[in-house]
Protein backbone atom coordinates (compact mmCIF):
# COMPACT_ATOMS: atom_id res chain seq x y z
CA UNK A 1 0.00 0.00 0.00
CA UNK A 2 1.68 3.29 -1.38
CA UNK A 3 2.39 5.83 1.43
CA UNK A 4 -0.73 8.47 1.83
CA UNK A 5 1.91 11.12 1.09
CA UNK A 6 3.12 9.24 -2.32
CA UNK A 7 -0.87 8.89 -3.19
CA UNK A 8 -2.50 12.05 -5.22
CA UNK A 9 -3.65 15.10 -3.45
CA UNK A 10 -7.71 14.71 -3.40
CA UNK A 11 -8.09 18.54 -4.65
CA UNK A 12 -4.70 19.74 -4.90
CA UNK A 13 -2.24 20.90 -2.25
CA UNK A 14 -4.16 21.41 0.82
CA UNK A 15 -4.60 25.46 1.21
CA UNK A 16 -6.11 25.72 5.03
CA UNK A 17 -5.11 22.54 6.43
CA UNK A 18 -8.03 19.82 6.59
CA UNK A 19 -9.79 21.94 3.94
CA UNK A 20 -10.71 20.35 1.16
CA UNK A 21 -13.04 22.81 -0.71
CA UNK A 22 -13.53 26.44 -0.57
CA UNK A 23 -16.20 28.06 -2.80
CA UNK A 24 -17.15 31.88 -2.03
CA UNK A 25 -20.51 33.54 -2.75
CA UNK A 26 -20.15 36.66 -3.99
CA UNK A 27 -22.45 39.31 -5.83
CA UNK A 28 -21.73 42.82 -7.50
CA UNK A 29 -24.23 44.41 -5.27
CA UNK A 30 -25.78 44.43 -1.99
CA UNK A 31 -28.81 42.97 -0.84
CA UNK A 32 -29.39 40.26 -3.53
CA UNK A 33 -29.51 37.37 -1.14
CA UNK A 34 -25.68 36.56 -1.52
CA UNK A 35 -25.40 35.68 2.46
CA UNK A 36 -28.82 34.22 2.68
CA UNK A 37 -27.75 31.72 -0.13
CA UNK A 38 -24.27 31.46 1.27
CA UNK A 39 -25.85 30.32 4.86
CA UNK A 40 -28.65 27.90 3.00
CA UNK A 41 -26.20 26.31 0.92
CA UNK A 42 -24.00 25.53 3.53
CA UNK A 43 -26.97 23.97 5.09
CA UNK A 44 -27.92 22.27 2.23
CA UNK A 45 -24.09 20.66 2.24
CA UNK A 46 -24.04 19.58 5.61
CA UNK A 47 -27.53 17.60 5.37
CA UNK A 48 -25.70 15.72 2.48
CA UNK A 49 -23.30 14.35 5.11
CA UNK A 50 -20.50 17.01 4.51
CA UNK A 51 -19.12 18.67 6.91
CA UNK A 52 -19.02 22.08 6.33
CA UNK A 53 -17.73 25.75 7.61
CA UNK A 54 -19.10 28.80 7.07
CA UNK A 55 -16.81 32.05 6.77
CA UNK A 56 -18.69 35.42 6.79
CA UNK A 57 -16.22 38.20 5.57
CA UNK A 58 -19.29 40.17 4.35
CA UNK A 59 -17.46 43.04 6.16
CA UNK A 60 -20.33 45.69 5.46
CA UNK A 61 -23.05 43.73 6.54
CA UNK A 62 -22.18 40.49 8.06
CA UNK A 63 -25.18 39.10 9.17
CA UNK A 64 -24.53 34.99 9.33
CA UNK A 65 -24.48 35.37 13.49
CA UNK A 66 -28.13 36.38 13.18
CA UNK A 67 -29.35 33.90 10.63
CA UNK A 68 -27.65 31.45 12.73
CA UNK A 69 -28.89 32.75 16.05
CA UNK A 70 -25.20 32.81 17.51
CA UNK A 71 -24.88 35.83 19.92
CA UNK A 72 -21.84 34.57 21.98
CA UNK A 73 -18.72 35.46 20.77
CA UNK A 74 -16.13 32.48 19.99
CA UNK A 75 -13.43 32.15 22.06
CA UNK A 76 -9.59 31.30 21.09
CA UNK A 77 -7.88 27.84 21.86
CA UNK A 78 -5.34 28.49 24.80
CA UNK A 79 -3.16 25.80 23.64
CA UNK A 80 -3.55 26.73 19.93
CA UNK A 81 -4.51 30.05 19.97
CA UNK A 82 -6.60 29.57 17.01
CA UNK A 83 -10.22 30.53 17.16
CA UNK A 84 -13.00 28.10 18.29
CA UNK A 85 -15.59 28.55 15.25
CA UNK A 86 -19.56 28.76 16.51
CA UNK A 87 -21.32 25.28 15.28
CA UNK A 88 -25.08 25.87 14.45
CA UNK A 89 -27.64 23.91 11.94
CA UNK A 90 -24.76 21.47 11.59
CA UNK A 91 -22.71 24.49 10.46
CA UNK A 92 -18.77 25.52 11.72
CA UNK A 93 -18.93 29.29 11.94
CA UNK A 94 -17.11 32.31 11.73
CA UNK A 95 -17.97 36.12 11.14
CA UNK A 96 -16.54 39.17 10.87
CA UNK A 97 -18.59 40.43 13.03
CA UNK A 98 -17.70 39.31 15.26
CA UNK A 99 -14.52 41.31 15.50
CA UNK A 100 -16.15 44.31 13.90
CA UNK A 101 -16.62 47.09 16.05
CA UNK A 102 -20.37 48.32 15.10
CA UNK A 103 -19.96 51.90 16.06
CA UNK A 104 -16.87 52.13 13.32
CA UNK A 105 -17.74 54.01 10.45
CA UNK A 106 -18.11 51.98 7.40
CA UNK A 107 -15.36 53.83 5.73
CA UNK A 108 -13.05 52.34 8.09
CA UNK A 109 -14.01 48.88 7.62
CA UNK A 110 -12.26 47.94 4.29
CA UNK A 111 -8.71 48.52 5.36
CA UNK A 112 -9.99 47.39 8.83
CA UNK A 113 -10.75 44.43 7.03
CA UNK A 114 -8.01 44.39 4.61
CA UNK A 115 -5.71 43.55 7.27
CA UNK A 116 -7.79 41.42 9.44
CA UNK A 117 -8.38 39.64 5.92
CA UNK A 118 -5.41 37.77 6.13
CA UNK A 119 -5.49 36.01 9.37
CA UNK A 120 -8.98 35.67 9.56
CA UNK A 121 -9.13 32.67 7.69
CA UNK A 122 -6.32 31.02 8.95
CA UNK A 123 -6.57 31.97 12.29
CA UNK A 124 -9.94 29.62 12.71
CA UNK A 125 -9.69 26.10 14.35
CA UNK A 126 -11.99 24.94 11.33
CA UNK A 127 -10.67 21.12 11.63
CA UNK A 128 -11.67 18.80 8.79
CA UNK A 129 -13.96 20.34 6.52
CA UNK A 130 -15.30 18.87 3.12
CA UNK A 131 -16.25 22.89 1.96
CA UNK A 132 -16.10 26.15 3.31
CA UNK A 133 -17.99 27.97 1.66
CA UNK A 134 -16.86 32.19 2.32
CA UNK A 135 -19.32 35.05 2.41
CA UNK A 136 -17.63 37.69 0.23
CA UNK A 137 -18.54 41.69 0.82
CA UNK A 138 -20.72 42.69 -2.06
CA UNK A 139 -19.21 44.24 -5.23
CA UNK A 140 -15.95 43.76 -6.77
CA UNK A 141 -13.59 46.11 -5.49
CA UNK A 142 -10.17 45.18 -2.78
CA UNK A 143 -11.43 43.26 -0.05
CA UNK A 144 -12.76 40.61 -2.00
CA UNK A 145 -9.98 40.78 -4.32
CA UNK A 146 -7.28 40.45 -1.53
CA UNK A 147 -9.16 37.85 -0.10
CA UNK A 148 -9.39 35.93 -3.05
CA UNK A 149 -5.82 36.60 -3.37
CA UNK A 150 -4.76 35.30 -0.05
CA UNK A 151 -6.91 31.65 -0.22
CA UNK A 152 -6.68 30.13 -3.31
CA UNK A 153 -10.22 29.29 -4.25
CA UNK A 154 -11.97 25.74 -5.60
CA UNK A 155 -14.88 28.00 -7.37
CA UNK A 156 -17.43 30.58 -6.93
CA UNK A 157 -20.88 31.60 -7.17
CA UNK A 158 -22.35 35.09 -8.43
CA UNK A 159 -25.22 35.55 -6.99
CA UNK A 160 -27.89 38.29 -8.81
CA UNK A 161 -31.23 38.95 -9.08
CA UNK A 162 -33.16 39.26 -12.21
CA UNK A 163 -33.23 42.95 -12.82
CA UNK A 164 -31.98 44.57 -15.95
CA UNK A 165 -29.16 45.54 -14.40
CA UNK A 166 -28.59 42.42 -12.53
CA UNK A 167 -26.97 41.35 -16.22
CA UNK A 168 -24.30 44.31 -16.14
CA UNK A 169 -23.65 43.13 -12.59
CA UNK A 170 -23.30 39.41 -12.89
CA UNK A 171 -20.90 40.27 -15.36
CA UNK A 172 -18.38 42.65 -13.45
CA UNK A 173 -19.04 39.93 -10.51
CA UNK A 174 -17.45 37.06 -13.10
CA UNK A 175 -14.63 39.48 -14.36
CA UNK A 176 -13.77 40.00 -10.52
CA UNK A 177 -13.89 36.31 -10.07
CA UNK A 178 -11.96 35.64 -13.08
CA UNK A 179 -9.55 38.34 -12.02
CA UNK A 180 -8.70 36.19 -9.00
CA UNK A 181 -8.35 32.96 -11.26
CA UNK A 182 -11.27 31.25 -9.68
CA UNK A 183 -13.39 29.04 -11.44
CA UNK A 184 -16.64 30.50 -11.86
CA UNK A 185 -19.10 26.94 -10.83
CA UNK A 186 -22.27 29.49 -11.91
CA UNK A 187 -25.32 31.87 -11.29
CA UNK A 188 -27.80 31.79 -8.36
CA UNK A 189 -30.52 34.45 -9.76
CA UNK A 190 -32.62 35.30 -6.19
CA UNK A 191 -35.82 36.92 -5.98
CA UNK A 192 -37.27 35.33 -9.46
CA UNK A 193 -40.33 35.87 -9.26
CA UNK A 194 -43.22 35.79 -6.64
CA UNK A 195 -45.04 32.39 -6.01
CA UNK A 196 -48.45 33.22 -4.73
CA UNK A 197 -48.76 30.74 -1.43
CA UNK A 198 -52.18 30.83 -2.44
CA UNK A 199 -53.37 30.51 -5.75
CA UNK A 200 -50.02 29.39 -6.81
CA UNK A 201 -50.21 31.87 -9.35
CA UNK A 202 -46.15 33.35 -10.20
CA UNK A 203 -45.58 36.86 -10.90
CA UNK A 204 -42.23 37.71 -12.11
CA UNK A 205 -41.95 41.09 -10.09
CA UNK A 206 -38.95 42.21 -12.28
CA UNK A 207 -39.32 40.82 -15.51
CA UNK A 208 -38.31 38.18 -16.47
CA UNK A 209 -34.75 36.44 -15.88
CA UNK A 210 -32.45 35.85 -18.45
CA UNK A 211 -31.26 32.74 -17.46
CA UNK A 212 -29.70 31.48 -21.01
CA UNK A 213 -28.53 35.08 -22.16
CA UNK A 214 -26.56 34.99 -18.27
CA UNK A 215 -24.73 31.52 -19.27
CA UNK A 216 -24.22 32.72 -22.45
CA UNK A 217 -22.71 36.16 -21.21
CA UNK A 218 -20.16 34.58 -18.89
CA UNK A 219 -19.50 31.17 -19.53
CA UNK A 220 -21.03 29.19 -16.69
CA UNK A 221 -24.98 28.20 -16.24
CA UNK A 222 -27.52 29.24 -14.23
CA UNK A 223 -27.22 27.35 -11.16
CA UNK A 224 -30.45 27.83 -9.39
CA UNK A 225 -33.55 30.02 -9.16
CA UNK A 226 -35.24 31.28 -5.99
CA UNK A 227 -38.28 33.11 -5.91
CA UNK A 228 -38.78 35.27 -3.30
CA UNK A 229 -40.84 33.82 -0.79
CA UNK A 230 -41.95 35.64 2.96
CA UNK A 231 -40.51 32.26 4.89
CA UNK A 232 -36.80 32.96 3.93
CA UNK A 233 -36.96 36.17 5.42
CA UNK A 234 -39.11 35.13 8.86
CA UNK A 235 -36.41 31.69 9.01
CA UNK A 236 -32.90 33.90 8.57
CA UNK A 237 -34.50 36.66 11.06
CA UNK A 238 -35.03 34.01 13.61
CA UNK A 239 -32.01 32.44 13.23
CA UNK A 240 -32.57 29.36 11.23
CA UNK A 241 -31.88 29.60 7.95
CA UNK A 242 -35.06 27.70 5.99
CA UNK A 243 -33.28 24.67 4.85
CA UNK A 244 -32.41 23.96 8.71
CA UNK A 245 -36.09 25.38 10.20
CA UNK A 246 -38.19 23.75 7.06
CA UNK A 247 -36.40 20.76 5.37
CA UNK A 248 -39.98 20.17 3.62
CA UNK A 249 -39.94 23.49 2.45
CA UNK A 250 -39.76 23.57 -1.64
CA UNK A 251 -36.92 26.12 -1.03
CA UNK A 252 -35.36 23.97 1.20
CA UNK A 253 -35.18 21.44 -1.41
CA UNK A 254 -34.58 23.99 -3.80
CA UNK A 255 -31.15 24.39 -1.80
CA UNK A 256 -30.83 20.89 -1.73
CA UNK A 257 -30.51 20.24 -5.55
CA UNK A 258 -28.25 23.55 -5.67
CA UNK A 259 -25.59 21.70 -3.84
CA UNK A 260 -26.10 19.01 -5.68
CA UNK A 261 -24.95 21.59 -8.89
CA UNK A 262 -22.21 22.92 -6.96
CA UNK A 263 -20.98 19.45 -6.27
CA UNK A 264 -21.42 18.32 -9.96
CA UNK A 265 -20.00 21.83 -11.39
CA UNK A 266 -16.74 21.47 -9.27
CA UNK A 267 -16.38 17.87 -10.71
CA UNK A 268 -16.40 18.68 -13.91
CA UNK A 269 -13.89 21.52 -13.34
CA UNK A 270 -11.34 19.07 -12.19
CA UNK A 271 -12.67 17.32 -15.51
CA UNK A 272 -11.84 20.65 -17.77
CA UNK A 273 -8.61 21.32 -16.02
CA UNK A 274 -7.50 17.87 -18.30
CA UNK A 275 -9.22 19.42 -21.25
CA UNK A 276 -9.50 15.76 -22.24
CA UNK A 277 -12.83 12.88 -21.67
CA UNK A 278 -12.61 8.90 -22.43
CA UNK A 279 -12.87 8.10 -26.02
CA UNK A 280 -13.54 4.36 -25.19
CA UNK A 281 -13.26 2.13 -21.96
CA UNK A 282 -12.34 -1.76 -22.60
CA UNK A 283 -12.44 -4.20 -20.03
CA UNK A 284 -10.13 -7.02 -19.97
CA UNK A 285 -11.47 -9.57 -17.61
CA UNK A 286 -8.66 -12.13 -17.95
CA UNK A 287 -6.15 -9.37 -17.29
CA UNK A 288 -7.93 -7.49 -14.67
CA UNK A 289 -7.40 -4.33 -16.79
CA UNK A 290 -8.68 -1.33 -17.68
CA UNK A 291 -7.60 0.44 -20.48
CA UNK A 292 -9.04 4.55 -21.43
CA UNK A 293 -8.33 6.25 -24.87
CA UNK A 294 -9.19 9.98 -24.21
CA UNK A 295 -9.44 12.48 -27.17
CA UNK A 296 -5.97 13.79 -26.22
CA UNK A 297 -4.09 10.53 -27.54
CA UNK A 298 -3.19 9.56 -24.20
CA UNK A 299 -4.14 5.84 -23.17
CA UNK A 300 -3.72 5.14 -19.45
CA UNK A 301 -4.49 1.69 -17.94
CA UNK A 302 -5.50 -0.07 -14.87
CA UNK A 303 -5.05 -3.01 -13.02
CA UNK A 304 -8.44 -3.50 -11.23
CA UNK A 305 -6.78 -3.50 -7.52
CA UNK A 306 -5.01 -0.14 -8.08
CA UNK A 307 -8.95 1.13 -9.56
CA UNK A 308 -10.65 0.17 -6.62
CA UNK A 309 -8.13 1.00 -4.21
CA UNK A 310 -8.26 4.86 -5.60
CA UNK A 311 -12.15 4.58 -5.38
CA UNK A 312 -12.80 8.15 -4.84
CA UNK A 313 -16.39 7.57 -2.71
CA UNK A 314 -16.24 8.94 0.70
CA UNK A 315 -16.72 5.26 2.32
CA UNK A 316 -13.41 4.86 0.95
CA UNK A 317 -11.96 7.83 1.55
CA UNK A 318 -13.36 9.13 4.37
CA UNK A 319 -12.45 13.04 5.08
CA UNK A 320 -8.43 12.54 4.87
CA UNK A 321 -7.20 15.83 2.78
CA UNK A 322 -4.69 13.19 1.23
CA UNK A 323 -6.11 10.38 -1.23
CA UNK A 324 -6.11 6.73 0.81
CA UNK A 325 -5.32 3.62 -1.10
CA UNK A 326 -7.82 0.81 -0.12
CA UNK A 327 -7.03 -2.82 -0.64
CA UNK A 328 -9.66 -4.50 -1.81
CA UNK A 329 -8.73 -8.44 -1.88
CA UNK A 330 -9.28 -9.97 -5.97
CA UNK A 331 -11.63 -6.46 -6.87
CA UNK A 332 -13.15 -7.85 -10.36
CA UNK A 333 -15.32 -4.84 -12.19
CA UNK A 334 -18.68 -5.53 -13.67
CA UNK A 335 -20.00 -2.30 -15.51
CA UNK A 336 -19.85 1.15 -15.62
CA UNK A 337 -21.75 3.89 -16.43
CA UNK A 338 -21.27 7.38 -17.71
CA UNK A 339 -22.08 10.30 -14.97
CA UNK A 340 -22.90 13.74 -16.53
CA UNK A 341 -20.25 14.86 -18.78
CA UNK A 342 -17.32 14.41 -16.28
CA UNK A 343 -17.13 11.41 -14.60
CA UNK A 344 -18.05 7.32 -14.60
CA UNK A 345 -19.47 5.55 -11.61
CA UNK A 346 -17.62 2.43 -11.55
CA UNK A 347 -19.70 -1.16 -10.51
CA UNK A 348 -17.69 -3.94 -8.68
CA UNK A 349 -18.46 -7.49 -8.42
CA UNK A 350 -18.60 -7.12 -4.90
CA UNK A 351 -21.72 -4.69 -4.82
CA UNK A 352 -19.57 -1.49 -4.36
CA UNK A 353 -20.35 0.92 -6.77
CA UNK A 354 -20.30 4.84 -4.85
CA UNK A 355 -17.15 5.84 -6.63
CA UNK A 356 -17.23 8.18 -9.34
CA UNK A 357 -14.58 8.41 -10.59
CA UNK A 358 -14.28 11.90 -12.60
CA UNK A 359 -11.78 12.32 -15.59
CA UNK A 360 -9.58 14.54 -13.68
CA UNK A 361 -9.33 11.49 -10.84
CA UNK A 362 -8.98 9.37 -13.31
CA UNK A 363 -5.95 11.19 -14.82
CA UNK A 364 -4.60 11.74 -11.97
CA UNK A 365 -4.12 8.22 -10.23
CA UNK A 366 -2.74 6.97 -13.44
CA UNK A 367 0.62 7.98 -12.53
CA UNK A 368 0.17 6.07 -8.84
CA UNK A 369 0.67 2.68 -7.37
CA UNK A 370 -1.11 -0.16 -9.28
CA UNK A 371 -2.13 1.43 -12.23
CA UNK A 372 0.57 1.74 -15.39
CA UNK A 373 0.51 5.02 -16.96
CA UNK A 374 3.53 5.73 -17.65
CA UNK A 375 4.63 3.08 -20.67
CA UNK A 376 1.23 2.66 -21.71
CA UNK A 377 0.98 7.19 -22.65
CA UNK A 378 0.90 7.46 -26.06
P1 LIG B 1 -27.04 40.27 0.81
O1 LIG B 1 -26.13 39.31 1.52
O2 LIG B 1 -26.95 40.15 -0.67
O3 LIG B 1 -26.88 41.68 1.27
P2 LIG B 1 -29.16 39.03 2.35
O4 LIG B 1 -28.91 37.59 2.16
O5 LIG B 1 -28.74 39.64 3.64
O6 LIG B 1 -28.56 39.87 1.14
O7 LIG B 1 -30.72 39.26 2.09
C1 LIG B 1 -31.31 40.53 2.21
C2 LIG B 1 -32.74 40.35 2.76
O8 LIG B 1 -33.53 39.69 1.78
C3 LIG B 1 -32.80 39.49 4.01
O9 LIG B 1 -33.78 40.04 4.86
C4 LIG B 1 -33.26 38.14 3.50
O10 LIG B 1 -33.99 37.40 4.47
C5 LIG B 1 -34.13 38.53 2.34
N1 LIG B 1 -34.19 37.50 1.28
C6 LIG B 1 -33.15 36.95 0.61
N2 LIG B 1 -33.59 36.07 -0.32
C7 LIG B 1 -34.95 36.05 -0.23
C8 LIG B 1 -36.00 35.35 -0.92
N3 LIG B 1 -35.73 34.46 -1.89
N4 LIG B 1 -37.29 35.60 -0.56
C9 LIG B 1 -37.56 36.50 0.42
N5 LIG B 1 -36.62 37.19 1.10
C10 LIG B 1 -35.33 36.98 0.79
Amino acid sequence: MPEAASGPAVSGPPRLEGVRRIVAVSSAKGGVGKSTVAANLAVALASRGYRVGLADVDIYGPSIPIMFGVSELPHPDAATRLIEPVESCGVRLMSMGFFLDDQAPVVWRGPMAMSATKQFLRGVAWGELDYLIVDLPPGTGDVPLTLAQEIPLDGGIVVTTPQDVALADVTRGAAMLRRVSTPILGVVVNMAGYLCPTCGTRDDLFGTHPAEQIARTIGAPVLAQFPIDARVRETGDAGRPITAADPEHPLSRAYLALAEAVEEALGKLRADLYGAEPVSIDRDDTAGVVRIHWSDAVVTEYTYAGLRGWCPCAVCQGHASQARFVEVEDPRLVGDEGVGRYAVRLHWADGHDTGIYSYGWLREIADFAECRPASSRA
